[in-house]
Formats: C-alpha cells, structure tokens, sequence
C-alpha cells in the first residue's frame, strides 16, 4: 500500500477536534513467549518508526504533543508511549528511538523499582528497570517519565488510601527520584472510571492516559492505540486512519 505524507498529513493530529493519536507500546525484546502481546521485537518497532518517518510523522513525548497541540503546532506529531518502565526501554527501546529522532514517555512504577511484571501471573518475567535506568531515561532528550502509579493495581477497585497512594505518592516519590516535576499519569490495565480521573487530576497531574475511555475521554483521560508485533505498514495505517472515526474529540487541549 501507498500512501503519501500529504495524504497522511491531511488527516494529522493537528485539529483541536481531533484526538490525539497515541501509541500504547509496553516491552521491547523478544516476543516469542508473549501471552499478554505486550511485547515488540527491536526489529518490528525499527520498522514502524521508520514508517512513521518516511510519512513525515514524528513520535514525541506526550508533554512535547500536549505543548504543541497548545501551539497549534503538533501537525505531524504522534505520541509514543511505553508503558510499566522495562528495563529493555534503556537497553533496546531508546536507542531505535534515538536512530528515528524520536522521543516517547514512559510510565514507570515507582512502588517495584528493579523489581519485574509481577502482576501479569502468565509468561516470562520482565525485569522492571531500578532507581538509576529510571533516572536515565529521564536524563535522555525527549524522554518524559510519567506515572503509572506505584505497584500497577486497577484503580477503580481501589479504596480511597490505595488510591491516594498509587497516584498521589507515586508522583511525589517520582518526582524526588528524577529531581523533575511530574507531569503524566497513565492508568493501569487502561481501567479507569470518574473517582479515578478526578483523584489524578487532584493529584496534580497535567494530562492521564487510558486506552478506551469512552464517555471519559479527556486531557486526564486520553484513548490510546496498541501498537503490537503484527503491526506492519498495512495495519499501521488502518490504526492511524480509524482513530479518527472512532474517537471521540478531546476538549481543552488548546
Ligand atoms: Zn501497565
């Protein structure tokens, strides 16, 4: 299939109407054993920047997109978002990133530092990455650390001391570890209802991501796309093109 930057920039992200179009990645390594299809291959997320690339399309952090949609500026510009904080971000994610001139957020988890996806009983362990990749990545140009909350629970079956401390310690504990403010905010499982939104808006937090918010698509509920290991060129612009279709407009991002 052939498609031209023009085609694609016509239906760029640019549009206060529009939804900004968001990747959901989690692991990057070898996806063999992958019940969850929270993992691409080095190979597969080559390809797909690349393929961002040669459309004129350029993956950045969701505070840079957020900034540039304020602008009226964020024609061409797509989130990139990695989610749980692996270890392999460092070692394999950042430098494709880096090749592709792209930058990305990533949602750590501040309560399992060095630790692994404990949470995900199927598949091969992850390890998580420690208190120094985090400081890392944070350190790298483009890269944004967000929150994914402390220990990776489904907030709306939290009490209100759970969840205070997944979203307002985690930001605090973070942002002591980076020496940064902490500005994003990413929702565990994608599961997210209004106690929830509301708790990371108080929190202090400029902007969440979910994954299918509905009715609650916001800047503190932003869908996002999985992007996985089948996604070539074909299927990548299918996701780019029916996002558009089938999201709602997010308000207040200018
Ligand atoms: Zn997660």
């Amino acid at each position: 299939m052939s498609v031209s930057a023009d085609s694609i920039r016509r239906t760029g992200t640019h549009s206060p109407e529009t939804p900004p179009w968001i990747a959901m990645y989690h692991s990057v390594g070898d996806c063999s054993d992958d019940p969850y299809r929270i993992t691409v291959s080095p190979h597969r997320l080559d390809r797909q920047l690349g393929w961002l690339r040669r459309r004129g399309l350029r993956g950045v952090s969701m505070t840079d997109l957020l900034a540039a949609h304020a602008r009226g500026a964020a024609h061409g510009l797509v989130g990139l978002t990695f989610d749980d904080g692996y270890a392999d971000f460092v070692e394999t994610a950042l430098p494709l990133l880096r090749r592709h001139d792209c930058g990305a957020t990533l949602f750590v988890l501040p309560g399992r530092l060095g630790g692994d996806n404990a949470w995900d009983p199927l598949g091969p362990r992850k390890p998580l990455l420690d208190k120094q990749g985090i400081r890392l990545a944070a350190a790298s140009e483009g890269i944004e650390v967000g929150s994914h909350g402390l220990t990776h629970v489904d907030l709306t079956r939290a009490d209100d001391a759970l969840l205070h401390a997944e979203v307002a310690e985690s930001r605090a504990v973070l942002s002591e570890l980076t020496g940064a403010p902490v500005d994003g905010f990413c929702y565990p499982y994608g599961t997210v209802d209004g106690r929830v939104v509301d708790a990371v808006r108080a929190a202090g937090y400029g902007y969440a991501c979910a994954i299918d918010p509905g009715p609650l698509t916001g800047r503190h509920a932003l869908p996002r796309l999985h992007i996985g290991e089948n996604d070539n060129a074909v299927r990548l612009l299918l996701k780019y093109r029916l996002h558009r279709l089938r999201r709602r407009p997010v308000a207040g991002l200018r």
